[in-house]
């Protein structure tokens, strides 16, 4: 309460705070009068009528607090203070009634009974944290009454009798309510779950869903999603077919027209859609075998009946005056799929353009159900093509590896559900499946792990082309999917799809499901186009592989070249400045490499280069950058290295190649490298300068005399200070 002073905030608090223990105070005082036997029995002669006004008093608070309470109801209150306002209300109509009691003669009073009742109320119209409270404080009042120093003589007597009554009343409704609830619950669900149950009945009977999928007790999201379309088509089909009979009705002047709809056992009719003046149509179904709609359905031919018998018309359950009938089949391709049946009160008979008009109504009905199921179907097929599209265009996409696994295993998931999958590569070669990606259970176990059983699941799927198991079931268990140890246990449908690219296996796709028959046909068609486009996908992450890495790296040695080297190098130079280690470069040259190559010939000049280039990859580390720098010149970036171990190595790279022979046509020769040092940032911090440094360095080992190492900082003024010993 801002702004209140605080003379004025004990005010109100304490006002609040009456308010809400009033009703407790005034029973309490209560109580003490009852135990003082302040309220005597009103029939006894000189009866004190302050007592009589005290009540009134009680009576009113009562009535008053009962008005508060309904005028607060509407309001939104908290369930607290809903219980406490419960539980007020609750003890004031307590102590009326005991007071009531008391100036009535006590316990044993004949307004008794009126206490179960009470009790019967406060506990079955409260929430059981105020009603059992109630039902003790009504014990509380009784002992009061029965034990004070005022109580009737016999009251002790009857004490135990009470409470045994009160409690039994309060546990009696107790367990009523609870049932009550339980049984309106129970209700609830069994009265929608019978809806549900209908309405997927219409949708199998007007073929809109598979039986295999409406007959599946766990609906998946897919699934609910075309539900949700039959909902939509059976509405639409009703309206239509309502409106059909309702003009054949008025345009026939017919009494009844309906259309009979066979069920799936083709054993009974069922009233499909009506249009009737009539309350005698049955409600449920008709035996289809026998009788004039027996025939109807057997010749396929329109019936006309003149004043028939009822017991040939079983469409009506009760009495109903039919002078003619006609029924003319409906019939969809070759298959009946039931009658469409008008019949009228009066004589008029169904003349040749009546039951012409009825015949085309009965092609109007297969019509409206048949194009309800094609627009499904397109439907249907829409959102599966949006997900086909959208996982193909992810697929295309996917530029590495990793991307082709990431989107296969996200489009898989567009067109089914699967608690494991898992893509593997295949080598044709060696038989062997190497696990490249898994979701689903033990992944981290499977990654990564090579598997070459030839029989298989697997192995068999990829040396025959072929999706298996081939019906999605996962019969034969003893058969492993990739080899013995590693098996994917608990799941009831399994699918492993070959990827196949220019007719060879480059891997596989498995997907598992513990459902069974996850993996219907269509599902599995589904999978075979995505397998299909994973496969293309991966041979063209492949191909950008080879790509990039023949973009970056130098065909003769394998080292990266030297835009690569140039790109790596910034890069290097740049973490260098931001986290402060040393950086050094080594430039190497060939001595008198033309002289080689015009002894020895090219060929041989290209191995020289070869093995000097093998040998400085191996005296790198893997965070170093070794490239080919140009023709016979390579260069090492070294990170986290300065000038004192640049040197260090190399001189060892200069000495292992002058250690080198190499052979040729016209016999051995030995070949020598100079080699120049510049460090970041003790000579220089631009790159560029670096580069030109080590450079420096490079020519000066050449003038030194070759066949040795100099690096930047140890040249001292232009003299060189030749690091290197000869
Ligand atoms: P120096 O000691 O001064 O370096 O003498 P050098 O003969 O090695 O002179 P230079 O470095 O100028 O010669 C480079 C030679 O390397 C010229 C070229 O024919 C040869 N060369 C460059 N690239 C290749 C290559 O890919 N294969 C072969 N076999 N020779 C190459
Ligand atoms: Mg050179
Ligand atoms: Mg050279």
């Amino acid at each position: 309460m801002k702004g209140m002073r605080f003379s004025e905030q004990v005010g109100y608090y304490g006002g609040r705070f009456v308010r809400a223990t009033l009703a407790f105070a005034v029973c309490a005082a209560f109580l003490l009068l009852f135990w003082h036997g302040w309220f005597p029995d009103l029939r006894a002669p000189g009866a004190d009528m302050r007592r009589v006004m005290a009540a009134t008093v009680l009576t009113g608070l009562l009535a008053f607090k009962i008005a508060a309470r309904v005028r607060t109801a509407e309001r939104r209150r908290t369930a607290r203070r809903e219980a406490l306002s419960d539980a007020e209300l609750g003890l004031l109509l307590l102590t009326t009634v005991y007071l009531l009691l008391a100036l009535s003669g006590g316990v044993t009073s004949a307004i008794y009974p009126m206490v179960y009742a009470v009790v019967s109320f406060l506990v079955t119209f409260h929430r059981l944290s105020v009603g059992l409270p109630l039902a003790a404080a009504a014990i509380g009042f009784e002992a009061v009454l029965s034990f004070g120093p005022n109580a009737a003589p016999d009251a002790a007597g009857a004490f135990p009798g009470h409470v045994a009554f009160i409690a039994v009343f309060a546990l009696l409704n107790v367990v009523f309510l609870h049932a009550e609830v339980a049984r309106q619950r129970r209700e609830r669900r069994r009265r929608l779950e019978g809806e549900v149950a209908a309405m997927r009945e219409e949708a199998r009977e007007f073929r809109l869903i598979s039986t295999a999928l409406s007959s599946e007790s766990r609906v998946r999201s897919r699934d609910e999603e075309q539900e949700k379309l039959s909902q939509g088509s059976i509405q639409t089909i009703h309206q239509q077919l309502y409106y059909n009979l309702a003009l054949l009705r008025s345009a026939l002047e017919l009494q009844t027209c309906a259309l009979l709809w066979l069920d799936e056992s083709g054993e009974r009719l069922k009233v499909k859609e009506l249009c009737t003046d009539s309350s005698q149509v049955v409600e449920g179904s008709i035996p289809a075998g026998g009788g004039v709609l027996g025939a109807i359905l057997k010749e396929r031919h329109p019936f006309v009946l003149e004043s028939p018998r009822l017991s040939l018309i079983p469409y009506y359950a009760g009495p109903a005056a039919v002078g003619s009938f006609v029924g003319v089949p409906v019939v969809e391709g070759q298959v009946p799929r039931g009658i469409l049946v008008g019949d009228r009160a009066g004589g008029r008979k169904f003349d040749e353009p009546a039951v012409a008009l009825m015949t085309s109504a009965a092609e109007q009905v297969v019509r409206v159900v048949q194009s309800e199921r094609v627009f499904q179907a397109v439907e249907r097929s829409k959102h599966e093509h949006e997900r086909f599209y959208r996982a193909s265009a992810e697929l295309n996409r996917a530029l590495t590896l990793d991307q082709v696994y990431n989107a296969a295993i996200a489009g898989a998931r567009g067109v089914c559900d699967f608690d494991f999958a898992a893509i593997a590569t295949y080598d044709a070669a060696r038989g062997s499946h190497t696990i490249r990606c898994v979701v689903g259970e033990a992944a981290d176990k499977l990654l990564g792990t090579s598997h070459k059983d030839p029989s298989s699941i697997a192995s068999m799927a990829a040396k025959n082309k072929l999706a298996l198991p081939a019906g999605g079931e996962w019969r034969e268990r003893d058969v492993p999917v990739f080899s013995h140890p590693m098996r994917i246990k608990d799941y009831e449908s399994l699918l492993v799809v070959p990827l196949i690219v220019k007719d060879q296996v480059i891997g596989t796709f498995t997907v598992a499901a513990q459902r069974p028959a996850a993996f219907p046909t269509d599902r599995r068609e589904m999978l075979g186009v995505i397998a299909n486009q994973v496969a293309t996908s991966m041979q063209n992450a492949r191909m950008y592989e080879v790509v990039e890495e023949q973009a970056t790296t130098d065909g003769l040695t394998g080292l990266v070249n030297h835009r690569t080297f140039q790109e790596r190098f910034s890069a290097m130079l740049g973490r260098a400045e931001r986290r402060t280690f040393s950086v050094s470069l080594l430039l190497t040259d060939i001595d008198h490499f033309k002289k080689v190559n015009d002894t020895y010939g090219h060929p041989t000049g290209d191995e020289v280069l070869r093995r000097v280039a093998a040998i400085l990859k191996a005296s790198a580390r893997k965070i170093d950058i070794t490239a080919r720098y140009g023709g016979e010149e390579f260069a090492i970036v070294l990170e986290g290295t300065d000038r004192a171990g640049a040197r260090q190595l190399a001189e060892r790279i200069r000495q292992e190649v002058s250690q080198q022979s190499f052979g040729s046509p016209k016999g051995n020769f030995q070949a020598t490298l100079s080699i120049g040092v510049a460090s970041y940032p003790d000579d220089a911090r631009e790159k560029a300068e670096i580069i030109a440094r080590a450079d420096q360095s490079l020519y000066a080992a050449k003038h030194g005399g070759r066949n040795r190492t100099v690096c930047w900082g140890d040249m001292d003024r232009g003299k060189l200070k030749v690091a290197a010993a000869k």
